[in-house]
């Protein structure tokens, strides 16, 4: 049973994929090219980081600019509905530093990628390497890091 018109389905689809965000995948292809393995959208650390390294106990969000009120172009607030859009990003703000509280008061360090830093690759890889030390220098169990 499903009503849905091919290209309803296919919006659908592509609504569903967003999940997985294009500078999320940036910095995971990235992580990866380095030798770094790590988890990801972990539910039961404080705010469901994005990407997760069990054995360093650190963890990476990326935020997109305007959702997360970035303080730069992307996260310039519109003009219009401004009475809708300010206070649900205050409290996506309010939301992500108690999640960066609550995963450092159990030992773990977290790390805010924005999105609008993605593109400079060489920039981003020296931050993720200088957050997460070199890569293949932890082991744990399941996970060679
Ligand atoms: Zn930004």
């Amino acid at each position: 049973m499903d009503r849905l018109t091919p290209e309803a389905r296919s919006a659908n689809m592509k609504a569903v994929r967003r999940k997985d965000t294009a500078p999320e995948m940036i910095v995971r292809r990235l992580l990866h090219a380095a030798g770094y393995r790590y988890r990801l959208h972990v539910k039961k650390l404080p705010g469901s980081p994005d990407i997760v390294f069990p054995g360093r106990k650190k963890a990476i969000f990326v935020h997109g600019c305007f959702w997360h009120g970035h303080d730069c172009r992307a996260g310039r607030r519109p003009q219009s509905r401004q009475d809708y859009w300010v206070p649900k990003i205050a409290r996506n703000r309010e939301r992500d530093a108690a999640s960066v509280d609550a995963l450092s008061r159990s030992g773990w360090t977290s790390l805010t990628v924005w999105e609008c830093r993605v593109t400079d690759r060489d920039s981003l890889t020296e931050q993720l390497v200088d957050f997460l030390g070199p890569a293949g220098s932890v082991i744990d169990g399941k996970e060679r890091g």
